[in-house]
């Protein structure tokens, strides 16, 4: 799999506005936020899309969405609400094949999305 901008951030070689980082993974948040708050976590391993999630990743999978709910705390949107998403392959919409949860908050959010 060939290196992503993840990649990069998760090296530091580009920098971010990092809100949570430990052996496993990384959360910080959206260049192009699609909502008032809006970040991404990530796993450090690089995993191309929701399809190649293995049994060994389903560990740091679920823990991807504690890290999310504990920043949604943080942020004090937890008890308002907010969504996750991770988009997979074109239809999905993914446009960085390291697989990523977006948490959108701070608005009432639309269903359906499109
Ligand atoms: P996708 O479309 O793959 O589901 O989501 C990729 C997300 O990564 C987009 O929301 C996009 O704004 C975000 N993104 C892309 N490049 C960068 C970057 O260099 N830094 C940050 N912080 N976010 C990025």
């Amino acid at each position: 799999m060939s290196e992503t901008i993840f990649t990069k951030i998760i090296k530091k070689e580009i920098p971010a506005d990092i809100l949570f980082e430990d052996d496993r993974v990384l959360a910080f948040s959206d260049i192009n936020p699609q909502a008032p708050i809006h970040f991404l976590v990530i796993p450090k391993k690089p995993i191309a899309t929701t399809n190649d999630i293995g049994p060994e990743d389903e560990a740091v999978v679920g823990y991807m969405h504690r890290v999310a709910a504990r920043i949604a705390q943080q942020k004090g949107v937890a008890e308002q609400g907010y969504r996750t998403v991770m988009n997979c392959n074109q239809d999905g919409g993914q446009t960085v094949y390291h697989i990523h949860l977006h948490v959108l908050a701070g608005k009432p959010l639309g269903w359906p999305p499109y």
